[in-house]
């Protein structure tokens, strides 16, 4: 079709043939090829037999009188046409004469509606999408339009006829009268436009958020007659905000609430969030009130900003950090404790969150409990201290009552005073056993009882342990007898002290609540393997036998079977109670069988580990035969004030065959050794004039590097003294008086040659090292009978030379009375520092020949004078020596006479 602007026609007659036809319809006609449209021409027969048909039926139709309008595409080659086909029937009177054929072009017509269809579709659904809803009203008439979505959006049939109240009905009523008032308003003022936002109750019920444009029109009067708007329905958006906002007043709730102070900071170390009670706490720290936004410097103390800016870049660079800080502000004082973190986020960090925590409740605690502690480790300490007091405060006086006692005895008495005299002296001992008991148990409690793990040789310590009860038992008429297991190793490794005092507790039992019958002791290794032998101590008796009831009770402290047991058999109920601990220290266990009336078995079973080595130095504390001993050739330095003690030494020593060097004091020994004399080892004393033993064991380990062994002699029991010693480079401390077989024993130890250590090994076991022997506990130890004995002439009448022991005595009774009576002038003068040094002088007499209640009371003395006590509070004491030292005096030169005799 080459022109389509100009509609074509055709006229046609009833019998379809062309009655006249403009150019169009003959250029766009389409006919058949080689046929024309012209005047006369059947026109269905010019097309091709498929459209004829439908053009007959058509022209048929409309010769009925209808008028009929197609439309028709038709293909060509520059595209499809759509084209309007209108047939008219041409009436004349009441008949169809004729039929007028119109053909329009309408294809941009139909293109342009289609675009519109699209473009409307589109439209509805991005409406719809995006839940926009559009309306127009007519205000005048109060008639409104609503799209498909508004009436979705409000949940109302579509059906239903819309105005002005319908749409104000669904307002939530908190914002409905507000919405209507501001619509009213726009209307008055003649607004153009209003937003707004909207709560509505849709017709469903439900809740839901709108934002609503209004557009107001006005006629041309200016009146507002029409509204145009449209609802965007944001219910969605609005909940999520609103979520939001709970989920962050709940955060905000959570912070407020805390007691803890918190605070967010951004890796520019600006703050980014703080609670209530970090608002408080900064402005505690500085005065200022730190503000969200603010930089930390900003409200932090200026002499703080270094640390703190310190410690968030220590932070942001990923390292936790704590502190503890004190503030203190308007009268209050508390402790901070801030705990920095990094705050992280996929692997990064963006910031950090500070936590400040009020700790000044746990800080007093932890202060009240640093000074509990250290109050009770120093009353510990007392109590230390205390408990070495105790035995000698409370053993002296024994002592004195004992001594006295043995010494009325050999005075002319009756046989009734012999009596009393002998409950005395058996009740003291009682007293003493007591004493000791409790001091042993109140140590083992401590923990302050040492086990120690050295060679010994079992047989040898049952041997020892069981001599006395031989003859107890022999005394009593009832058998006594040991059985030992061939398969206990020869040389084990444990305490042989404590094993001592485990078979004295058990066997003194044993012989006591016996009268008739036999008393057993077999030891036998019930389990071994390649390192340890477990031994079954047991010591069975034929005795009185324990009650059924009483048997589980009987390891507890005093513990007595019937309140007549201590009446009749005497004890104190506290050797079982030890005897239990001390197998339980040693690893072991303790367990009884006891019938009454027919006896008891009391079995301690203990480990011990076997010593591999068998040349192992298995030591004794009985005496090695001196012959055995030869130390010829060597060299000790003897630094000691006191002439009686240089005597003894010299002797004692040169017993040995030991060249001696004496020095009269530190300075004297300093000098000595640096002219270039050198020794094997060198005895000091700690109390000497001038320089005295610690200043002396520092210089020589010290100043002149001296590497010589030196064993220091301590007439203290006290711990701290000894400890110090060794801290300045003792070798080793010995207690005076030292008895031989211990000084022995050191010298062993140091000058052993192979032949002397074989010397050693022969002699029997129980060996104390240097700890148990010096330890307060070996004091505490010290048996009872020897207790019972005022005077101790051991280490003087142990020298060979008689010329020796008669110097020594006269030496004695010429230093002791005058160093007394010297102390008694000094005292009166108050010259403390001389009653002090008189009192050394006079305790080193009597370590030769130990008047125990004198030295006990001279150590009384040395105490006051230390804690300043008046003359009138110590004099009588000094009297009282003098006295104890005139009654010791003829006991002494009865046993030096019978020496030297
Ligand atoms: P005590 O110093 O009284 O002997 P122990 O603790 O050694 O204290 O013993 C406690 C009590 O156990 C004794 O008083 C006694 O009643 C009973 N007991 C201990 N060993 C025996 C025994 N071998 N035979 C009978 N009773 C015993």
């Amino acid at each position: 079709m080459r022109k389509t602007s100009t509609e074509a026609y055709v006229m046609l007659d009833a019998q379809f043939n062309i009655v006249r036809a403009n150019q169009t319809f003959v250029d766009t006609f389409p006919v058949l090829p080689g046929r024309d449209v012209r005047i006369g021409e059947y026109l269905p027969g010019l097309v091709d037999n498929h459209l004829k048909e439908m053009l007959e039926s058509n022209l048929q139709t409309v010769l009925k009188g209808e008028q009929l309008e197609i439309e028709q595409i038709r293909h060509t080659d520059t595209g499809d046409i759509t084209l309007c086909v209108t047939h008219f029937p041409i009436i004349e009177g009441d008949k169809v004469t004729g039929i007028l054929v119109t053909v329009r072009d309408i294809t941009k017509n139909k293109l342009a509606e289609k675009n519109q269809e699209a473009l409307l579709k589109r439209y509805n659904l991005a409406t719809s999408a995006i839940k926009l809803g559009i309306y127009d009203l007519d205000v005048v008439a109060n008639v409104g339009h609503w799209d498909h979505n508004l009436y979705q959006i409000f949940e109302l049939d579509p059906e239903t006829p819309v105005n002005m109240e319908l749409w104000q009905s669904f307002i939530h009523p908190a914002c409905k009268e507000a919405v209507i008032e501001k619509v009213q308003n726009s209307i008055k003022n003649k607004d153009s436009e209003l937003e707004l936002d909207l709560r509505i109750i849709t017709a469903k019920g439900n809740q839901k958020y709108l934002l609503n444009k209004m557009l107001f029109l006005p006629d041309e009067k200016g009146e507002i007659t029409r509204i145009i708007g449209a609802n965007w329905d944001v219910t969605e958006k609005e909940k999520a905000k609103e979520e939001l906002l709970n989920s962050e007043r709940k955060m905000r709730a959570l912070l407020q609430s805390t007691r803890e102070g918190f605070y967010l900071y951004d890796p520019d170390l600006n703050l980014i969030l703080i609670n209530e009670q970090g608002e408080k706490f900064a402005e505690m720290r500085s005065g200022k009130v730190p503000r969200i936004g603010q930089h930390v410097t900003e409200f932090t103390r200026p002499d703080e900003i270094e640390s703190v800016i310190g410690i968030l870049k220590k932070v942001l660079a990923g390292n936790a950090h704590d502190i503890e800080r004190h503030v203190q502000a308007n009268g209050r004082s508390i402790w901070l404790h801030l705990t920095y973190n990094p705050v992280r986020e996929d692997d990064r960090i963006i910031g950090v969150c500070l936590v400040a925590r009020d700790v000044t409740d746990l800080v007093h605690t932890r202060e009240e409990m640093t000074a509990a502690r250290t109050r009770a480790e120093q009353s510990e300490q007392l109590q230390e201290q205390f408990l070495a007091n105790m035995s000698h405060e409370i053993r002296t006086p024994l002592n004195g009552i004992v001594g006295m006692s043995n010494l009325l005895l050999n005075t002319p008495l009756n046989e009734e005073q012999q009596e009393f005299l002998k409950t005395i002296l058996h009740s003291s001992d009682t007293l003493l056993f007591l004493i000791n008991d409790i001091l042993d148990l109140s140590k083992i409690k401590a923990g302050k009882f040492k086990i120690e793990k050295i060679p010994m040789n079992i047989f040898q310590v049952v041997e020892e342990a069981s001599a006395p009860f031989r003859a107890k038992a022999q005394e009593k008429g009832i058998r006594f007898s040991v059985m030992m297991d061939p398969f206990i190793p020869k040389t084990l490794s444990g305490d042989p002290h404590r094993l001592m005092q485990v078979l004295n507790n058990l066997l003194s039992n044993a012989i006591k609540f016996t009268n008739e019958g036999t008393v057993k002791l077999e030891v036998e290794v019930v389990d071994k393997d390649d390192d340890t032998a477990w031994l079954d101590i047991a010591v069975s008796d034929t005795g009185i036998g324990i009650d059924d009831e009483k048997l589980q009770f009987v390891f507890e402290s005093f513990a007595q079977e019937g309140s007549d047991t201590a009446r009749r058999f005497g004890g104190t109920g506290l050797g079982l109670a030890i005897t239990k601990r001390l197998a339980e220290l040693q690893g072991g266990t303790i367990s009884v069988h006891s019938t009454k009336g027919q006896g008891s078995r009391f079995i301690v079973r203990v480990p011990y580990d076997i010593m591999k080595d068998t040349k192992s130095e298995v030591q004794t504390i009985v005496a090695p035969k001196k012959e055995n001993l030869d130390f010829r050739g060597k060299r000790v330095m003897v630094v000691e004030d006191n002439q009686i003690n240089q005597q003894v030494f010299s002797h004692l020593l040169k017993d040995y065959g030991i060249q001696v060097t004496i020095a009269g004091n530190g300075k004297q020994a300093i000098e000595i050794l640096e002219a270039g004399a050198s020794y094997d080892l060198i005895l000091l004393d700690l109390r000497m004039p001038e320089m005295d033993g610690f200043q002396t064991l520092a210089y020589m380990r010290q100043k002149l590097k001296l590497e010589t062994p030196i064993i220091v002699l301590t007439a203290s029991v006290l711990r701290d003294e000894r400890q110090r010693c060794l801290d300045l480079g003792a070798t080793d401390y010995l207690s005076k008086p030292i008895p031989r077989p211990i000084l022995q024993q050191r010298l062993s130890q140091l000058f052993s040659t192979p032949s002397s250590v074989d010397a050693a090994s022969s002699t029997p076991a129980l060996a104390p090292s240097s700890q148990a022997v010096n330890e307060p506990q070996a004091e505490v130890n010290t048996s009872v009978r020897e207790q019972g004995r005022e005077i101790d002439m051991k280490t003087l009448l142990s020298l060979t030379d008689k010329k020796v022991i008669n110097d020594v005595y006269n030496n004695y009774i010429q230093v002791v009375p005058a160093a007394l009576e010297e102390m008694k002038k000094n005292t009166l003068q108050q010259n403390w520092d001389l009653v002090s040094e008189q009192a050394h002088k006079l305790k080193s007499s009597l370590n030769v020949i130990n008047i125990k209640s004198l030295t006990a009371l001279i150590n009384e003395v040395e105490e006051k004078v230390n804690k300043h006590q008046k003359p009138q509070d110590i004099l009588p004491a000094l009297e009282n020596g003098i006295k104890i030292y005139q009654e010791a005096l003829p006991e002494i030169t009865r046993k030096v006479t019978a020496a030297l005799a």
